[in-house]
């Protein structure tokens, strides 16, 4: 049990105040001992960031490619953002919805105007806006489309990563995630991931929806085959069924263009957004969708003290005017080309294959060569920051604002570490 006068329970000599900044082991352990073990970080111990790049207490710097999952798509600190949550921070931060506040009305017209929908919903992490979207689309089922009372269904992909709610895990595939969590919430049905025939079998009278991720990031970046998203679209238009685009991790121009679902020129019926909406600096979520769908929503029927605040509003809404001008985009597709084809010359030499959407990258590391967790080590050793979605497979996400030559060192790294 934690000593109430400070003292770390593993080190013994330290208060927080004392700690030696540039003792690495001794944060580790004071994470170790405080905060519960739900991740298995790597060995580094970071204290700032700016632009790509990361500096850990003991003044070593790293590229940073995983991006806080990609809610740091703009980069660490970026000058603009921090500028607009520094002059919202001295002046209002939090109302609750229980009154107007100047910041959420401007920030909702320019997120439905990105998302081209009518209307927005804010609410703060991903799992929360995957919720929204779960409610809403039950409800819509109810309200609109006549499913009787009680016997909605969703229909999900397996491989999904959606968040960690009770009710999200539910219809997870991930044992790791799921497990001891029952009993889950029912009311899902799972198809295979790009297999249109299974989803169409899968949806009857009382599906509501269709929820999917464009490209499945935790899943270690899958890209659903040609005009599959096309196909889903059509499907749920011909069965009155409701589509939802889960893009907190692929929105935003991570995959170069603003929304993965771009890409096949589909809008869904519902957007779900997160991560680097809120600039990697708050978190800011929100679903968008056309007023007949969100019009379901009436006061007291759903809600967050936090969602919609000022502070959230004002960095969103500079995050949208940071994504109108193409230019992440387009560097999302300079930078991602690079990054793909210098990976892609690996294959069959350390790497089993490559997935790449944008500057996002899937890499399967051959089991001869090393496992995931292992070169994610190596990478540390060399100054590069990356993280295992599972097993064998790495996620790439380099910060969009990084350089030519900051994919030039991740990729000559990776050669190098698969050169043994
Ligand atoms: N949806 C997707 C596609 C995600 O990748 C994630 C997180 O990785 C979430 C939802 C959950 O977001 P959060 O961790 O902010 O709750």
């Amino acid at each position: 049990m934690p000593s109430m006068t400070g003292t770390t329970g593993t080190t013994g000599t330290h208060t927080a105040s004392s700690l030696p900044v540039s003792d690495t082991e001794a944060h580790i352990e004071l994470n170790e001992s405080y905060a519960a073990h739900n991740y298995h970080p790597l060995r580094v111990v970071l204290s700032a960031g700016e632009g790509a790049w990361v500096s850990d207490v003991e003044g070593r710097r790293y590229l940073d490619c995983l991006s806080g999952y990609s809610a740091l798509n703009f980069g660490h600190s970026h000058p603009r953002l921090v500028a607009r949550a520094q002059e919202q921070l001295g002046r209002l931060t939090l109302t609750s919805r229980a009154y107007y506040n100047d910041q959420l009305g401007p920030f909702a017209r320019d997120l439905a105007q990105l998302t081209g929908k009518e209307m927005i919903l804010p609410m703060n992490s991903g799992a929360e806006a995957v919720e929204t979207a779960i409610k809403v689309a039950r409800k819509w089922g109810y309200l609109v489309k006549g499913v009787p009372e009680n016997q909605a269904t969703i229909v999900a992909m397996e491989g999904n990563f959606h968040g960690r709610t009770t009710t999200i895990v539910s219809f997870s595939t991930d044992s790791v995630a799921t497990a001891h969590y029952a009993p889950y919430t029912p009311g899902f049905r799972l198809v295979p991931y790009g297999d249109l025939a299974a989803l169409d079998a899968a949806i009857d009278e009382s599906t509501v929806a269709v929820l999917l991720e464009p490209i499945q990031g935790e899943a270690g970046v899958i890209i659903p085959p040609e005009g599959y998203l096309q196909q889903v679209r059509a499907l749920c238009n011909s069965e009155g069924v409701l589509m939802i685009a889960d893009e907190v991790q692929s929105g935003l121009a991570r995959t170069g263009r603003t929304f993965a679902c771009d890409h096949e020129e589909v809008v869904p019926d519902v957007y779900v957004l997160g991560k680097a909406l809120g600039g990697g600096l708050y978190p800011v979520s929100a679903i968008a969708a056309d007023g007949d769908v969100l019009a379901v929503i009436t006061p007291g029927s759903h809600g967050s003290t936090f969602g919609g605040n000022p502070l959230a509003a004002a960095i969103g809404r500079e995050v949208i005017a940071m994504l109108h001008t193409g230019e992440l985009q387009e560097r999302a597709v300079t930078l991602g080309d690079q990054l793909a084809a210098g990976l892609g010359a690996l294959v069959g030499q350390g790497v089993d294959a490559v997935r790449a959407r944008g500057l996002w990258a899937g890499v399967d590391i051959s089991p001869q060569l090393s496992t995931g967790r292992h070169v994610c080590e190596q990478l540390l050793e060399h100054g590069i920051l990356a993280k295992e979605a599972h097993g064998q497979t790495l996620r790439l996400a380099p910060p969009l604002v990084a350089s030519q030559e900051d994919i030039e060192l991740l990729v000559t790294t990776f050669h190098t570490i698969c050169s043994g």
